[in-house]
This record gives C-alpha cells, sequence and structure tokens, in this order.
C-alpha cells in the first residue's frame, strides 16, 4: 500500500459501539470542504464547537462537537478534523456512508492515519511502532515501555547516537582531505575514538537490556511442571482465580499445554500448565510429554511442583536446563505425620488458596531482576535489536581496525549510521512499512 494522499480518509477512531461518543476522525485536502458542507461553519481551529450534522439534501444525522486541525499542526500532518457524535450504530452508519458519497473521500484502511504521519515525517518508526504497542497495552508496565517509544525518548537517543556518528565521520573526512597538505598533525580523527568506545558501551547496555524489553513486551513465562497428580491445573485455576484446566483425580489429564494471563504488579506474565513428566506409553501423553519438555526449555521461570502430602514423594523432573526453578511443596492441607520431611522453596495449598500470595511475590521477584534496567527507554522488537547488533559490530569493527585505513574505518562508521537510520525509518524502509502499519487498527 503506497498512501495517495490526494485522496481524504475517514474512519471510526473510538472503540466498539454502542458506546456513549464516537469519534469519526477525517484526514486529507477534502476534509475542510466536505466539513463545511455537512455542519455549516468551522469552529475556530483547534476548538471544540457543537454542530449539526446534516446529509447534503438536509437530513439532520446528529448533533456534536467538531474540532479541525489545519496542516501541518495535525497527527497525520494534513487537514484533519473529528466528529464527536452519538455512539449509537446507525448513527455513525449514517455518517460513514454520507461521507463516502462525496468524491475522493474514503475509508481509511488499517493504520492508514499513523501512516501518513510518518510519511509527513511527523513521527518515526520507532514512534509509530511504540504507538502500536501503546494502543495494545495491556498492563501498567507494557503501557510505560510504549510511551517511551512513541513519546520520542528512545528515538531522541537513536538521534544523539547517528549526530555522534556523523561528526566522528566529518572529523575523518577532515583529516582525509589535509592530510596531503601536511598542516594536519594527523591527530584530529584520533579524538574520536574515545568518544565511539563510550557510544559502542551505550549501545552494548541497550542490547543487555533488550531480554527486559521483551519480557515487558511480551509478557513473562512462567511454566508450572511436576509429576502428574501433584496439583499443576489445580494451581494454574488458583492463581487465575478461575477454572481454566480441568482438574481430577486421575493423573495425565492435562495432555496439551494450558496458558492463562496474569498481570502482576503491571508485569503481564504468562502461566503455562504442562503435561505432567512421568514415564508412560500412552502416545497422545507421550506428545504432552514431549510439548511440556519443550515449553520448560523456553520459559523464564519453572514451577516445580511436587506432592507435599504423598507418603512418598513424587517422582522428580528430569529437567537439568538453566531455567530458574522454584520448587513448591503442594496440598499442604494433607499433610501429616507420614508426609514426606522434604524441605521446599514454598508451601501451597490450592483447595485453600493458601500460598498464593507468597508464590506470587516469588514470581514477581524473578519478573523484577529480568527487568531491571535504569531506564525504559530500551528496543522491544526484533527488528530495532536487529539493527542495534548491525550498529554495535560496526562501530566496534572501526574502533578495533586501526591498520585498515582511515577510509575504510569511515566506511564502517557510515554503516553504523545507516543501521541507526534503518531503526528509526530515515533509511531503506519501504519493504516493512505494510507489516508495521496492518498491525494497527482501522482509525488509526
Ligand atoms: P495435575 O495432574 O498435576 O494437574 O493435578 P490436578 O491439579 O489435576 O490435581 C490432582 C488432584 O489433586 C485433584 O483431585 C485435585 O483436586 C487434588 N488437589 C490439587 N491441589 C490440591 C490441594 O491443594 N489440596 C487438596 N486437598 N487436593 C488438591
Amino acid at each position: 500500500m503506497i498512501p495517495n494522499s490526494d485522496e481524504t480518509i475517514f474512519a471510526l477512531s473510538s472503540g466498539a459501539l454502542p458506546a456513549g461518543v464516537a469519534v469519526v476522525r477525517l484526514s486529507g485536502p477534502a476534509t475542510f470542504s466536505v466539513l463545511r458542507i455537512l455542519v455549516g461553519e468551522l469552529p475556530k481551529s483547534r476548538f471544540a464547537a457543537l454542530r449539526s450534522i446534516r446529509s447534503r439534501d438536509g437530513r439532520l444525522l446528529d448533533t456534536g462537537l467538531v474540532v479541525n486541525f489545519p496542516n501541518p499542526a495535525s497527527f497525520t500532518g494534513e487537514d484533519c478534523a473529528e466528529i464527536h457524535l452519538h455512539g449509537g450504530k446507525a448513527v455513525v452508519a449514517a455518517l460513514l456512508s454520507e461521507l463516502e458519497s462525496f468524491e475522493g473521500c474514503r475509508i481509511a484502511e488499517a493504520g492508514e492515519f499513523s501512516r501518513r504521519a510518518f510519511e509527513n515525517g511527523k513521527l518515526d518508526l520507532v514512534e509509530i511502532e511504540g504507538l502500536a504497542d501503546l494502543l495494545a497495552a495491556e498492563t501498567e508496565m507494557q503501557r510505560r515501555l510504549a510511551a517511551e517509544q512513541s513519546f520520542g525518548r528512545l528515538s531522541a537517543v537513536y538521534e544523539a547516537w547517528r549526530e555522534r556518528l556523523l561528526h566522528a565521520r566529518a572529523m575523518i573526512e577532515a583529516e582525509l582531505d589535509f592530510s596531503d597538505e601536511g598542516d594536519i598533525p594527523g591527530a584530529v580523527s584520533d579524538r574520536v575514538w574515545p568518544d565511539l568506545g563510550a557510544l559502542a558501551e551505550e549501545v552494548r547496555k541497550q542490547l543487555e537490556a533488550e531480554r527486559a524489553g521483551e519480557i515487558i513486551r511480551d509478557g513473562f513465562k512462567v511454566v508450572i511442571a511436576g509429576s502428574p497428580n501433584v496439583g499443576k491445573s489445580s494451581l494454574l485455576n488458583a492463581l487465575a482465580d478461575r477454572e481454566i484446566a480441568i482438574v481430577t483425580e486421575y493423573a495425565g489429564t492435562t495432555r496439551d499445554i494450558l496458558h492463562c494471563e496474569l498481570d502482576l504488579d503491571g508485569f503481564a506474565v504468562h502461566l503455562f500448565d504442562t503435561a505432567g513428566i512421568r514415564e508412560t506409553d500412552e502416545p497422545v501423553e507421550q506428545e504432552g510429554i514431549r510439548r511440556a519438555l519443550g515449553k520448560m526449555a523456553e520459559a523464564d521461570l519453572i514451577l516445580h511442583l511436587k506432592d507435599a502430602s504423598a507418603a512418598a514423594g513424587s517422582v522428580d523432573l528430569a529437567y537439568d536446563g538453566d531455567v530458574p526453578v522454584i520448587t513448591i511443596g503442594t496440598k499442604t492441607d494433607l499433610r501429616n505425620d507420614s508426609s514426606p520431611k522434604q524441605t521446599y522453596d514454598l508451601m501451597i495449598s490450592s483447595v485453600q488458596r493458601a500460598g498464593m500470595e507468597e508464590l506470587r511475590q516469588a514470581i514477581l521477584r524473578k519478573v523484577r531482576q529480568k527487568t531491571d534496567v535504569m531506564s525504559l527507554a530500551i528496543p522491544s522488537r526484533i527488528r530495532q535489536r536487529q539493527h542495534l547488533r548491525d550498529v554495535l559490530t560496526n562501530v566496534e569493527e572501526a574502533i578495533k581496525n586501526v591498520h585498515i585505513g582511515l577510509e575504510l574505518r569511515a566506511e564502517y562508521l557510515r554503516r553504523a549510521s545507516d543501521s541507526l537510520g534503518r531503526i528509526t525509518g530515515k533509511i531503506d524502509v519501504e519493504a516493512m512499512l505494510g507489516k508495521i502499519f496492518s498491525d494497527f487498527c482501522v482509525g488509526k
């Protein structure tokens, strides 16, 4: 999709109908002429005023607030307007069909308003991605991470790096240009290397924080594992506070991976209940166990459940990966003198809801350990991280290859700043624009 900004686009930009108020947004060259026909005299720019909204044949469609934003000081950079009308399905449908009847006016595609904002230099790609995340944010930490990106703080970091690289290249160019004349002592470019070393360190720090960004954006993965019947499904249900998994006294009930999402103090935590690990000849159960082991390998944390009431302690699960494990004794309400004397990190009873708060706090401590970063201006997408890695590699090459000549070292720096340009969308972006904007809803 290459946007054609000769066309005026419109869409319902507010949420599902019916609602108290619906906001229809317009952007493009015909915005104000269309608006004048619908509402008469336009209010003062950027001020809301109540207007009757009429079809061209004089039917009263609704009354509502109208705001207009002349270009370039608008979200898209074009002439924009918002009509706030009553949020009834028929009311909105009447206005949208009236708008569609105007020459050069059409309903917007998903993300088209944001795409026009990008094309007109109102937002860069990092801000656009942040905006998409902001709209999708469900937890407080997801909102804060997205806000850093959508309000331009992360872009400012990348822009400052790009300027330092440009400065370094300019210094090197100067030395190359004047080196024949013998009046430059040859040490001009030497002054840039310490700053580039510092820059490489800053990029490295951002990359170290990448896992934190990923966990905040995509969630912290916790896998509940252990032998059959130790109470895994019961724990999932207790933590989620609803029936997600079927709980029975028969071993091997959970064969596939069940999942729920929790909001722990603003962090998104994905909880997975897996098939009990045991020796079995039953093919469906075997497949469940295979998937359980796979899920454990990609987890951020494993809750290893053991039945603390059973006379014979449950068989240990054979896990020797490097994912952190919390060992949990279950069914404490059934414990008696013959119960195992083993110690556990935590003890719970899902039936009595005992130990749940301690467990939530223990999970939260692990989440915080992995997301302990100074600032939330960190990359949260694979795309951004890949380009950052290229930045780092090229700056490192430029610094360490002291014998290859200044021209080649400057070439590495050019590549590094190109990679930064790709993150913010200043260069080479056409290929991925379609993908990025299609993640938006219509009306944004
Ligand atoms: P899973 O196979 O590990 O998922 O175990 P389930 O959650 O299906 O539980 C197996 C059996 O143990 C069921 O009969 C549960 O009702 C019972 N159970 C699980 N947790 C508790 C608990 O905290 N106390 C008691 N008394 N029974 C429990």
